[in-house]
């Protein structure tokens, strides 16, 4: 067995981790970053990124889940769109993100694509103005990207960015990690070590070995499905339930005079005019195509030959709170009547702008059910209070588990923020000060 020790310990590498890690890190304060994944560098930017950083994972009711597993976390397979938090958490839970949100954007310079990315892109411009024909409105989205490194026709952030032109939670690892911070990769962190109801470290497993980290604080941001997982087996009751993940229908199909989404960037303008519900957007014809894989509609695989002249186009929903991630990590999640219901008007809505489009509707094939925001499992009012502090001494949560509900939007740009303000109430309060909200209620009575 090994032994560590640290004044924090961190549990993953997403925006959650990262952000945390660096705002500490930069405080001059000794930290730990425990990551599960490998800090993969030959797959990135390439289909290899499917079989290595990638976890794809089925509910039992057959939803797809995916998010990544390596230093950056989901961050390096994500497209890099960039939402303003959902209004709810400042409404119902007094969390106000703004001045973190407008630093977050200053400082990555995120802005919406620029003209000149799409002047050329022809099919994308066909949806657009199809979709403006039928009383919706596409535009450009903001992204996490540098326009003066990234490609254009690229298409390929979902494997991964090799240019370095799209922002990941690891270029704030490794600036952590430039500040001191210590980073332990291919640990799996499996439970955090109590003294009564304090928390006092963690044990994990690392590669023929056993470890175990003495912490004065740990923060766990092993993302909507693993954080769940670990507070199970750490006797934290509450987690894993309310699971949501913004499932998304991949819609993929033929255009009649083979002008279609090939070489033009996926996600890049999107209709928000049902946000809450769902958000319709354009998708480049090969993560068109391999969307149509991944729901194992194979027979689609002879549309290959006319991938130049697909056209790609995805809704995302706000599912639900319903799901489940079991103690084992096993997943339960299913639509329900109301997801469905606006699933399928959400399809129906991309199906009509695509064919006006000039995409032939007996080719359009829809993959349906694809998360990658998984979220919920450890929520704010919950099993965390509003600085994210559970009721366990010491042990905090600083990932898309915390939040309540779906905003129905991508939550990255939230994450950070959130996790900037919470580096912020710590470094306030100092760790004598923390207190459980159990604690805080007893000294008020
Ligand atoms: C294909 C795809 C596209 C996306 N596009 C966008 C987008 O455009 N914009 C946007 O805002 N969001 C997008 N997202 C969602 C976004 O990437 C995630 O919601 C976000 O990264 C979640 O952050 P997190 O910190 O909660 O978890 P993650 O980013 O998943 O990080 C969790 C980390 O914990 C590690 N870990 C897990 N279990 C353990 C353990 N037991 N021990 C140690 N480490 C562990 C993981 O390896 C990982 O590094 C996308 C997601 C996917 C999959």
């Amino acid at each position: 067995m090994q032994r560590l020790g640290a004044e924090t310990v961190v549990v993953g590498t997403g925006p959650g981790g990262a952000t945390i890690a660096r705002e500490l890190a930069r405080a001059g304060e000794d930290v730990l970053v425990l990551e599960k994944g490998r800090d993969h560098q030959f797959p990135v930017g390439s289909i290899l990124a499917y079989a290595t950083m990638y976890d794809i994972r089925r509910s039992r009711e057959g939803v797809l889940v995916r998010r990544g597993i390596t230093t950056g976390g989901s961050t390096m397979l994500y497209s890099g769109n960039s939402y303003e938090p959902p209004s709810f958490l400042k409404e119902e839970f007094g969390i106000d993100l703004s001045s973190e949100v407008k630093e977050t954007k200053e400082e990555l310079r995120i802005r919406p694509i620029p003209e000149d990315f799409y002047r050329g892109w022809t099919g994308t411009h066909r949806l657009v103005a199809a979709a403006a024909e039928l009383g919706y409105s596409m535009t450009p989205q903001e992204r996490f990207i540098d326009p003066a490194l990234c490609d254009p026709s690229c298409d390929r952030c979902l494997f991964g960015c090799r240019r370095g032109a799209k922002w990941t939670s690891r270029d704030y690892l490794y600036e952590a990690a430039a500040l001191g911070a210590r980073v332990v990769t291919r640990c799996d962190v499996r439970r955090v070590i109590r003294s009564g109801d304090t928390a006092v470290g963690v044990f994990a497993k690392v590669p023929g070995d056993t470890l175990v980290v003495d912490a004065g604080r740990v923060i766990l941001a092993a993302g909507g499905l693993g954080t769940p997982v670990i507070l199970h087996a750490s006797g934290v009751h509450g987690a894993g339930t309310h699971f949501f993940t913004d499932p998304m229908s991949v819609l993929a199909g033929i255009s009649s005079d083979g002008t279609g989404t090939w070489h033009e960037m996926t996600y890049t303008f999107a209709d928000e005019s049902h946000v809450g519900e769902y958000v319709m957007g354009n998708v480049g014809a090969v993560n068109a195509f391999m969307a149509q894989i991944a729901a194992l509609h194979l027979p689609y695989a002879r549309r290959i030959v006319s991938l130049s002249g697909m056209t790609g186009m995805f809704v995302k929903l706000c599912d639900e709170p319903s799901g489940r991630v079991e103690p084992d990590g096993t997943l339960r999640k299913s639509f329900t009547p109301r997801d469905e219901r606006i699933m399928a008007a959400g399809v129906e809505a991309a199906k009509g702008v695509m064919v006006c489009a000039g995409v032939i509707p007996e080719t359009i094939c829809v993959a349906k059910g694809i998360g990658g925001h998984p979220g919920g499992t450890a929520a704010i009012g919950r099993v965390v209070d509003e600085n994210l502090m559970t009721g366990v001494k010491n042990l905090f949560i600083c990932d898309n588990s915390v939040m309540p509900r779906s905003g129905g939007i991508p939550p990255v740009l939230t994450l950070i923020a959130l996790g900037k303000r919470f580096a912020r109430t710590l470094k306030a309060c100092g760790r004598t000060e923390e207190k459980t909200t159990h604690e805080r209620k007893e000294e008020q009575a």
